[in-house]
């Protein structure tokens, strides 16, 4: 905390007005649900993004980040643009800019908080890694400023602005799901989030208390069709919907997706999009069946359900990679209770399910098997369920 601080004062030559912080994530289950107005349940890492900020008059927005080269870039809070409306996106700055955007367009920035801030940027949180850094980014952004201008947003409303910054200013289609985990989480909780009409509630979570521990492990791999691929399944999972008449994949249960698959095959809707509707509806069912399980106090339970996620998401939705493959199949080989991929896909993180006393022999074997396959060390570590945004 004093180090961001310290960090701002290198920068700006004054002392911050106060410091905040807001976490990664990891998702435990309902992945690429949110977009389908389904069910999510991510849960906060200890890894954070702090910022030290303070409020200016004179309408200039200045960011500088610590994890980005560079130094201080200087915008003006009246002339932000979105990047695809010719905006100049200023690399990382964007999502910072992003926030800011979203405020004015919102309303929310008048008289002294039209003035700008100053802000200084430091991250636990890995880039790139399917941990959520652009939404800790944002969401410590949109809470900073909340205070520092007296705005009172609640956390869930911080969340759908970061969203649309993401989302309008950036360029990036992202669901709902990381900004919320960042502004929502509570420590020793999974939150459970319905998409559609943003109900919460905290699920208790606590690992420790149980023996388990939910390791992370950071393929730090990230391949290119990403991106792309996003924006296909984006697009598949709404042209189904459409088909089937309904608003959202989220309208078709579990009993009824046989029926559903029958009518779009009769459609002459391909298996590939039918499969991809097979994943969102049974992951839509795999939250309610991790829910049914922690509720129940069964928390080793989960580790199967985890595991069938993980085969959705290979098999029928294809947004996995062999280095996440082997996380899974390595992990369980070990004795992991379950194992799944996290985030978006084709790279980024896994996680893997483990009772405390195997969790170094567990740790080991993915190791060794990244070694044997030549693929890069992995970064392991647990994920501790943590807090969300907050002032420090
Ligand atoms: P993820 O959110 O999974 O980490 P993204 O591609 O969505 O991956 O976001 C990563 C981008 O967010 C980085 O390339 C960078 O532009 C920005 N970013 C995240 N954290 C920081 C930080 N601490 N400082 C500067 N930029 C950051
Ligand atoms: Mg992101």
């Amino acid at each position: 905390m004093s180090d961001v601080s310290a960090g701002f004062r290198e920068v700006y030559g004054t002392d911050p007005e106060g410091v905040w912080a807001a976490p990664g994530r990891v998702n435990l289950i309902g992945e690429h649900t949110d977009y389908n107005d389904g069910f999510v349940m991510p849960l906060a890492l200890p890894h954070t993004c702090r910022a030290a900020a303070s409020p200016r008059t004179d309408g200039k927005l200045r960011v500088h980040s610590g994890d980005a080269p560079g130094g201080v870039v200087e915008l003006r809070v009246d002339e932000l643009a979105p990047v695809a409306a010719g905006g100049d996106r200023g690399g990382w700055a964007a999502y910072p800019a992003g926030v800011v955007w979203v405020l004015r367009e919102e309303g929310l920035l008048s008289g002294a908080a039209a003035g700008g801030a100053d802000l200084h940027y430091e991250s636990t949180v890995p880039t790139g890694a399917g941990l959520s850094s652009s939404a800790a980014l944002e969401v410590v952004t949109a809470t900073a400023l909340s205070d520092l201008y007296g705005l009172g947003l609640a956390p869930q409303h911080i969340a759908q602005l970061c969203q649309r910054a993401e989302n309008d200013f950036v360029g990036v289609p992202c669901g709902i799901m990381d900004q919320t985990a960042s502004a929502c989480c509570t420590e020793g909780h999974a939150l459970f989030l319905d998409a559609r009409d943003l109900t919460q509630r905290q699920v208790p979570f606590d690992l420790a208390a149980k023996g388990l521990r939910l390791l992370v492990v950071d393929t730090r791999v990230k391949h290119e069709l990403g991106d792309g691929a996003y924006a296909n399944r984006r697009a598949a999972c709404e042209s189904a919907a459409r088909a089937l008449g309904v608003p959202a994949l989220r309208d078709v249960p579990a009993e009824r997706l046989e029926t559903a698959l029958k009518d779009l095959a009769s459609l002459g809707v391909d298996d590939t999009v039918r499969r991809r509707v097979r994943h969102v509806v049974t992951e839509n069912q795999r939250v309610r069946e991790v829910i049914e399980r922690l509720d129940a106090d069964d928390t080793r339970a989960i580790g199967p359900v985890l595991t069938a996620g993980h085969a959705s998401c290979r098999d029928d939705f294809e947004i996995s990679c062999p280095e996440l493959d082997l996380v899974v199949e390595s992990g369980c080989a070990a004795g992991a209770l379950g194992a799944r991929m996290t985030g978006g896909g084709f790279g980024g993180s896994a996680i893997v399910l483990v009772e405390v006393a195997d969790a170094d022999a567990v740790a080991k074997a993915v190791t060794e098997a990244f070694a044997a396959a030549g693929h890069r060390a992995p970064r392991i570590f647990p994920a501790v369920p943590s807090a969300g945004a907050r002032r420090l």
